[in-house]
């Protein structure tokens, strides 16, 4: 598959794996790892090659994420955090000029790292349209944060959050007086910003998914990124959608296939009984061994799909209308992996359910299914087009 990758992308992911494969498969957050992958060079690859970056397409992330993914599955989710917020930046067009380069120059000199800090405790998941509680109260020229985001995936390894905020202005007139929602970048040294550990999962558990405390933290007028009335519809946030949802699924099909080829690699060396019969050459065994091999390569063709389909979108409407299978691909590649894990473990036993990769790969896996696109949302969708978009029957 690594043939597919331009020869850069490809170089950096093989030193990538070479220095993750020692550090990986624990379940604590090690900041070795991120550094691991920036000195590899696969932190600059959704950045344009003559900004100094890698000028990786999604087809691209989507299979290095993959890769990733299938040796340690928290490093994986981290990178793809970084990846579709620079994917989705660049792409949009929605962030100003100035802090793109500030951005991909951090990346690219500095080794920066970025995610995305917009879940918070008391809103649950802004998939679902929640508004932030997180406030940024105009200031002068300025904007003064405070406020709390919860699960903000590297945050120990993180120079920047573009951290979502509901918008507190008393210059507003108008229009601008309703709710407004803001996203701001905001680089972690500032004074007033805590990151904090507060992450105790099933799965993904060294992803580091913490505690983001904002207390008083003033930012500049022009940190502000993009601004929206809340529950308005903007036409740019397909390129975060698409991002977000394929990078994401991209790692979890990467656990699903890391299970497969532990599991094969155990089924064969195992030989119970008498010591003459490997587990993966009886009979019952090879039937669900290609059932999860079934889920994950039908899984896989769907994924890269879909990344090519958006990649030749163009922009607009042609984006719009893929909306619905990045969804498709989001929702079946995390089944597959669920699956797949879990019949992994059937398939393995007792061995397989003591701690080690194919019990972290099915915790891992089930994290899968809270990222969105959310799976009841995405049904409904599904069902909604069907039902208003049919044809009169002729
Ligand atoms: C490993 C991991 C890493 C993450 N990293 C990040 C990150 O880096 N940045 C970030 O911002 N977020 C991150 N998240 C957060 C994630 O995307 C969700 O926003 C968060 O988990 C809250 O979503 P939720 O659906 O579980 O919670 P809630 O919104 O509280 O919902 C809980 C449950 O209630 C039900 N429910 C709630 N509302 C509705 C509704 N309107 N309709 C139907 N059912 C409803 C659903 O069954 C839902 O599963 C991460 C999550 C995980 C698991």
């Amino acid at each position: 598959m690594n043939d597919s990758l331009p020869p850069k992308i490809a170089e950096a992911l093989a030193e990538g794996l070479e220095l993750l494969r020692p550090l990986a498969g624990e379940d604590s957050f090690y900041p070795s790892i991120p550094a691991a992958l920036v000195r590899a060079g696969l932190h600059r690859l959704p950045v344009p090659v003559d900004a100094g970056g890698l000028g990786g397409r999604l087809t691209d992330a989507v299979r290095v994420l993959a890769e990733l993914g299938a040796v340690d599955g928290s490093a994986g989710l981290g990178l793809a955090m970084h990846y579709h917020t620079l994917g989705a930046a660049l792409e949009s067009g929605a962030w100003p000029h100035t802090l793109l380069d500030e951005v991909f120059s951090s990346v690219c000199e500095q080794g920066a790292l970025i995610n995305l800090a917009a879940t918070e405790e008391r809103g649950g998941s802004p998939a679902r349209g929640a508004i932030p509680w997180v406030t940024a109260r105009r200031h002068g020229l300025n904007w003064v944060i405070n406020g709390e985001k919860r699960w903000t995936t590297w945050l120990p390894a993180l120079r920047y959050a573009v951290v979502t905020a509901r918008i507190i202005d008393s210059q507003a007139n108008g229009a601008e007086k309703s709710l407004r929602i803001g996203t701001f970048l905001l680089d972690l040294s500032r004074q007033g910003v805590e990151c904090l550990p507060a992450f105790d999962g099933l799965g993904m558990r060294a992803s580091a998914s913490g505690l983001l405390r904002l207390q008083d933290v003033c930012v500049e007028g022009d940190r502000l990124i993009t601004s929206s009335l809340a529950g308005a519809d903007d036409p740019r946030r397909a390129s975060a959608l698409a991002w977000f949802g394929l990078c994401v699924a991209a790692v979890y099909l990467g656990v699903g296939e890391g299970a497969r080829s532990a599991l094969v690699h155990w089924a064969v060396q195992r030989k119970p009984v008498d010591g003459t019969t490997a587990v993966a050459d009886i009979p019952a065994v090879r039937i669900r061994l290609g059932k999860l091999d079934a889920e994950l390569r039908a899984a896989r063709l769907l994924l890269l799909e879909v990344a090519r389909r958006w990649e030749n979108a163009g922009s607009g409407a042609g984006r719009e209308e893929c909306l619905p299978d990045i969804a498709l691909a989001k929702l079946k590649v995390t089944e597959a992996a669920v699956f797949a894990t879990d019949h992994a473990l059937r398939i393995a036993g007792g061995p397989g359910f003591l701690r080690g990769v194919l019990e972290r790969a099915f915790r891992d896996a089930r994290a899968g299914l809270i990222h969105p696109p959310l799976e009841d949302v995405a049904y409904q969708e599904f069902a909604k087009k069907l039902v208003h978009g049919r044809k009169p029957p002729s």
